[in-house]
């Protein structure tokens, strides 16, 4: 056989298994149904600014073994994320924390802020969904003004029919702080996504423009072992049912202004505002400092979330009891395939974020590759 690895798909996941099987004198084929690498963190450049195609990343994590990984590939700023509300032309600070509760109930201290939430919580038994997990966490006001209706729009489904987990990736806190994550390092590495992973992949053969799925007879006997990350229900012709995803579609506008809504990500809370989100790129890499004021013009994307039919971009799954218990059943046929691994956010069905893919990837690479 010409290779030791056929590496379905060239997002993250493969770009750190080809990595580590080339370092480890491995002969790796990496294929892309798609004309570029990177998954969905493929990063363009437009009036040079690097436009996150596929949706805004930013990488953050609290894992030293990850953090010392990727930053073999990329240099990262210091951008930090705080994203803002804007709830029908009001403005609150993300995540929740003091400024966010001063704007909305005028509240100083931590204790008034923690009294004011006290007073809101109806729920107090274990929380069986979204909805009643953030009554729970922030109360009443913040759950109808900054959850319900972007929640609603961002998956089309009831926050009563949500798993509570959803919420939960949005820290709380009663300090001032409008930091959106609770990582040890954060950033978006210099130059784009697209060429981090460009960098993870030297050396390795990549094929573009290539469907392992339309052509798979043709790489049956190319690879001892295979690697796929495209969506697992797909790779069995969805047999047992449909996996359930959100896809987004992006609406990008190129602006004859420096500056837009001053601002990396804007969130539209309300449930009337179409889009989810107003991506304004340059912020993600210039910060608010005189670097980013020579680029005379500005790049935006709203954010529209639908349901995904056949056709479509998986981006988000819907991991709900019925669609958990459906990737169950789909586990098993996997495990049964001869020679071939399932991973990454499509592969393994998980609402993953980077940096727990690249950690899955560094674990899986060790245990794989002989
Ligand atoms: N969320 C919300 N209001 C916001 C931002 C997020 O209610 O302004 C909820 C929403 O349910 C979303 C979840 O928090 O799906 C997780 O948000 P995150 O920013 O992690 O989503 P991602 O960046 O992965 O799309």
């Amino acid at each position: 056989m010409k290779y030791d690895f056929l590496i379905v798909g060239a997002g993250l996941y493969g770009a750190v298994f080809a990595e580590q099987a080339t370092k480890r004198g491995k002969k790796a084929l990496v294929i892309d149904k798609r004309p570029t690498i990177a998954g969905n963190l493929y990063t363009e450049k437009i009036e040079g600014i690097n436009v996150h195609k596929y949706g805004a990343h930013i990488f953050h994590t609290n894992n030293e073994k990850v953090w010392h990984y990727i930053t073999k590939f990329a240099t990262f700023n210091r951008y930090t994320n705080s994203p803002i509300a804007n709830y029908k032309g009001e403005i609150y600070s993300l995540p929740f924390n003091m400024y966010t509760f001063y704007k909305l109930w005028n509240t100083i201290t931590p204790e008034e802020a923690k009294k004011k939430i006290e007073s809101q919580k109806t729920i107090l038994k274990e929380p069986k969904n979204l909805e009643e997990q953030s009554i729970k966490l922030v109360g009443k006001d913040i759950y109808e003004k900054l959850i319900k209706g972007y929640t609603e729009k961002q998956w089309g489904r009831s926050c009563s029919e949500l798993p509570a987990f959803i919420i939960k990736r949005l820290p709380v806190r009663f300090t001032y702080d409008n930091n959106y994550f609770d990582s040890k390092y954060q950033g978006i590495p210099i130059g784009g996504y697209t060429k981090m992973v460009e960098k993870m992949l030297e050396g390795v053969e990549v094929r573009l423009n290539t469907d392992y799925l339309k052509n798979k007879k043709d790489y049956k006997n190319i690879a001892k072992t295979t690697i796929y990350t495209g969506p697992i229900d797909a790779y069995f012709d969805q047999e047992l049912g449909i996996l359930e995803y959100r896809t987004v579609r992006f609406e990008n506008e190129i602006l004859d202004i420096d500056n837009f809504q001053g601002n990396a990500v804007v969130n539209y809370t309300d449930k009337e505002t179409p889009y989810t989100r107003i991506i304004e790129h340059k912020w993600f890499e210039f910060g608010k400092d005189e670097s980013g004021k020579d680029l005379p013009k500005t790049v935006i994307s709203k954010e529209y979330s639908f349901e995904w039919k056949n056709g479509d971009e998986p981006y988000y799954p819907v991991n709900d009891k019925k669609n958990n218990e459906l990737y169950e059943r789909y586990k098993k046929l996997a495990e049964k395939e001869k020679n071939t691994f399932f991973g990454g956010r499509l592969g393994e069905y998980k609402y993953y974020d980077m940096d727990s893919v690249i950690e899955k990837a560094l674990t899986d690479a060790e245990k794989i590759i002989r």
